[in-house]
């Protein structure tokens, strides 16, 4: 008893903010005239294939979704007015949402625009989690005339399904004590992390809801899905303790990069390229998980076969785009690197972050590049979705190693690790990938290259 006290008292008081139908709560906003029509707001309204980003509640009614094409949204709707995305708006709103966030607590973690999570553990001088989440809810109706969800619970993950429980403007508490009535009903589908595939493979074992996967057999879960199955069930019991990380933590993110090391020599362009896609792929993954925005400087890292390790940088127009951070890597490779020895190690790394949000209403300007950010987020949404084998580009076909891999290297179910192996220095199978530079300095740095000099080889 003694013990349970003291957890209580230990426990987390976790806060999850959720902005409702943001962009278009938004334009409305800006234009009051808008306040209680069916209201959509689209990407790229000129061309035919723009879609709806967001829309308001009374657009929700006549079956308008996110991501309708927008003559098929005006199908359902025949009265939808259209607007225009204005991420300039939104960032300042976002900001001014979070200076509110910011009088109850430091540790604030943003999840996309429009949604944060608080750890208002220490914030007791301000009232029980559940009062700080109605004062919240109250400024930010009182002064920026923007609605809130807002969950409170002992940890994240129940959080985040407390703020989906009831909205708009609404404040909903999960506690020790009722977490089993009010999310084990809740499909498992809407658990932070299940995807479809996990879902499907959760209904092949009878699991539906949340609850049944809190109580089914750790054993079986681990049988069908690994580690991360025990995982998940532990969040379903309420067991994640995952920390709120504020944003200054992430801040310190100053380059994300992947290398790989082949064990045997590696000689054709081709092999070089495609190789350097794959490292790109999960760096821009990674940068766009973390919220970094676009990144303006390439680093290379090569090493050849006689364990010569070289590295080089380029600057780029600012970009988070996959295929051009595999461009300028390669085209530092086709010039820099002469020794013309076998390559054994490929590193790609990006610094330089934008954080976001700043520079995209030139991105709007620049259509193309909306475009193409808009296919390569969705290629990642359905490797996450589906796994990685599933979607491959087409440079990617010739090589079945590279296919089968999770290029993020994170949480692969075992099947799906092939002959590859992440860890440092691993040399289980073919290839062995290696994240780095997570913090801080460049890892690139150590190895002494240096933007637009000649390459200085140096033991590793
Ligand atoms: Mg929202």
């Amino acid at each position: 008893m003694r013990d349970r006290i003291a957890e209580n008292m230990n426990r987390s008081v976790i806060l999850h903010s959720d902005l409702n139908n943001f962009y278009a709560s938004v334009e409305v906003k800006l234009f009051p005239e808008f306040a209680g029509k069916p209201l959509a707001v689209c990407g790229d309204k000129e061309a035919r294939h723009g879609i709806v980003l967001a829309k308001s509640e009374q657009a929700k009614k006549f079956g308008v979704r996110t991501g309708d094409v927008i003559w098929a949204a005006q199908r359902k709707c025949p009265g939808l007015i259209v607007r225009p995305v204005r991420f300039a708006e939104y960032e300042r709103e976002s900001r001014a949402v979070r200076e509110i966030y910011g009088r109850f607590t430091d540790r604030i973690e943003p999840f996309g625009i429009d949604e944060c999570w608080l750890d208002v553990t220490n914030s007791r001088v301000f009232g029980s989690g559940e009062q700080i989440a109605g004062k919240i809810r109250a400024a930010v109706k009182e002064e920026l005339h923007l609605t809130v969800s807002v969950g409170v619970s002992f940890n994240k993950v129940f959080a985040k399904l407390a703020s989906d429980l009831k909205k708009p403007d609404a404040v909903t508490f999960v506690g020790p004590d009722n977490f089993r009535e009010k999310i084990w009903p809740l499909p498992v589908s809407q658990l932070l992390y299940v995807g479809k595939a996990t879902a499907e493979k959760l209904e092949k074992l009878g699991i539906r809801t949340i609850g049944e996967l809190a109580t089914a057999e750790p054993s079986l879960l681990v049988r069908h899905l690994g580690k991360w199955g025990a995982t998940l069930s532990g969040y379903a019991r309420g067991e994640d303790r995952e920390p709120v990380r504020p944003s200054d933590e992430r801040e310190a993110l100053k380059s994300v990069g992947n290398s790989l090391t082949y064990f045997e020599d590696v000689y054709r362009k081709e092999d070089i390229k495609r190789l350097l896609y794959v490292l790109s792929e999960s760096v821009s993954a990674r940068m766009r998980d973390a919220g970094l925005g676009k990144a303006d400087t390439v680093h290379l890292w090569v090493r050849d076969n006689a364990m010569q390790s070289y590295s080089w940088q380029t600057k780029v127009r600012p970009t988070a785009l996959c295929g051009e951070i595999a461009g300028a890597a390669y085209a530092l490779f086709c010039s820099r690197y002469v020794a013309r020895r076998g390559v054994r190690g490929l590193g790609v790394t990006a610094s330089g972050f934008d954080r976001g949000v700043e520079q995209l209403t030139f991105d709007v300007l620049r259509g193309d590049y909306e475009k193409k950010a808009r296919a390569e987020e969705a290629v990642a949404r359905i490797r996450e979705k589906y796994g990685y084998s599933k979607l491959q580009r087409g440079i990617m076909f010739e090589d079945k190693r590279s296919i089968e891999m999770d290029v993020r290297g994170e949480r692969l179910p075992g099947k799906e690790r092939g002959g590859l192996s992440f860890e440092k220095g691993g040399g289980r199978g073919g290839l062995s990938f290696e994240k780095s530079g997570e913090r801080g300095g460049l890892s690139s740095e150590k190895d002494g290259g240096r933007g637009g000099e000649d390459p200085a080889p140096k033991e590793d």
